[in-house]
């Protein structure tokens, strides 16, 4: 059982990008408004995610590290959120399974918190503490028992480059929460709560607004708004680049082609604009691929998709040209 808990935290935890989204993701569905990431050494000493959210009772605490272990209700329209997240409630347990974890949580209504340190699946203190509201996951020595792993982490750079776009991913998707992140003890970044266009130039620097377009399209299968690049900011390698559905960031190939189509003529050769996709869809009109380290997703009808949001697109980039 240790060992089928090691392989399957393997599958959930590739490196320590993948820690940062999930305790990221656990920091937004608890309803944080102020979340602070501190980094060490790109992950490999310290990942910490602080969050002022709703916190955990001390039966909770200990909970959230058995496997399958959700809180999160699993409505039919929750569906999507639920499939993106990967496996459902696992990865505390696959993160507590291969490294050394800190917990600190309070609920507001508590007046003491719990703290607590599991190393590698096995509990080995827990206290009772004056805490300020929220939760504090502490994940230290990452991947302590699988030699191999940590052996195959690339350089920090790399590895910090990782989380930076996972932590992007998420700040992009939740303008209205705040976000700092800290690396070896220097801010990198300090994100305000804000609207949409704050939020992107906020984190790509000042210069970014200038080249944002707003695109707006409202149908019966999806809402669309956000903001693609001038063609003249177009550069020779892909750059900025994301989709959100439903406020959580996916790949798709295809929905990238259909924004190549709408800038049909107006770029230079081999240059790719960069864009800011926020689509909102039924739930149950998409199919995600479960595996938990996929971020790609299946639409309903992606004929329609692509048309209207080549149109919609084409549509801003005309308003801007005239
Ligand atoms: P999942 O997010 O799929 O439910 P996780 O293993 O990521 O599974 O988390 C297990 C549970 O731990 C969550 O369902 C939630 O109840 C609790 N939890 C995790 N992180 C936090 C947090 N930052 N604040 C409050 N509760 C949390
Ligand atoms: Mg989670």
């Amino acid at each position: 059982d240790h060992v089928a808990n090691q392989i399957a935290a393997g599958e959930v935890v590739q490196r320590p990008a993948s820690v940062v989204k999930e305790l990221l993701e656990n920091s937004v569905d608890a309803g944080s408004t102020e979340i602070k990431l501190i980094v060490k050494d790109a992950g490999k000493t310290l990942i910490q995610v602080i969050d002022n959210g709703r916190g955990m009772s001390v039966t909770d605490a200990r909970m959230c590290f058995e496997r399958h272990a959700t809180s999160k209700i699993r409505f039919a329209e929750d569906l999507f959120s639920l499939h993106t997240k990967g496996f459902r409630g696992e990865a505390l347990a696959s993160i507590a399974a291969i490294a050394h974890v800190e917990l600190k949580t309070r609920q507001e209504q508590d007046e003491l918190g719990t703290h607590l340190v599991i190393e590698g699946s096995k509990f080995t203190s827990q206290d009772v503490a004056v805490l300020p509201k929220g939760t504090s996951f502490a994940v230290k020595n990452l991947f302590f028992n699988i030699p191999a792993r940590r052996n195959f982490l690339k350089s920090d750079m790399v590895e910090f480059r990782h989380i930076i776009d996972e932590f992007e991913r998420v700040a992009l998707a939740h303008h209205n929460i705040s976000f700092v992140l800290y690396h070896n003890g220097s801010e990198m970044f300090n994100l305000p709560s804000s609207n949409q266009r704050q939020r992107i130039v906020n984190i790509f620097g000042g210069r970014t607004n200038e080249k944002l377009v707003p695109v707006k399209e409202s149908t019966e299968i999806v809402e669309i708004q956000g903001f693609v690049c001038k063609p003249e900011f177009a550069k020779k390698n892909r750059g900025e680049q994301f989709f959100f559905v439903n406020n959580r960031f996916i790949k798709s190939g295809y929905l990238h082609h259909a924004v190549m189509a709408a800038y049909e003529g107006l770029l230079k050769d081999g240059c790719q604009p960069g864009y800011f996709i926020y689509l909102d869809v039924p739930p149950n009109t998409i199919d995600i691929n479960i595996h938990p380290t996929k971020t790609e997703i299946k639409f309903d009808d992606e004929h329609a998709l692509y048309a209207i949001l080549r149109s919609a697109i084409k549509h801003s980039l005309g308003q801007f040209n005239v």
